[in-house]
């Protein structure tokens, strides 16, 4: 072992988590605490908004804003969870 379950990617700005799922964003040094685990909370960049990875939740709603380009897009849960959900796509 020895990989931490959020750490950066070598990419400038990355984060891989779980050593699996490389997403855009960063832990800001002020970082709210997740509500669930108190793990910081990472910035998902692509989404302009704060997520936890450990419990795969969004820790904002959606901005209210109709035809918001961050929120529309917005899936259910912020990672895709490979181990756990594993091609489950609605058909
Ligand atoms: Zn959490
Ligand atoms: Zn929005």
């Amino acid at each position: 072992m020895g990989t931490k379950f959020v750490e950066k990617a070598d990419e400038e700005g990355f984060l891989l988590i779980d050593g699996a799922v490389k997403i855009e964003g960063f832990i800001p040094e002020d970082s709210v605490s997740c509500h669930k685990c108190q793990e910081p909370a990472i910035y998902y960049e692509p989404f302009d908004a704060f997520i936890c990875a450990y419990c795969n939740i969004w820790l904002e709603g959606r901005c209210g804003d109709a035809g918001c380009r961050y929120c529309e897009n917005r899936p259910e849960k912020p990672l895709p969870n490979e181990n756990q959900r594993r091609r489950m796509r609605h058909s």
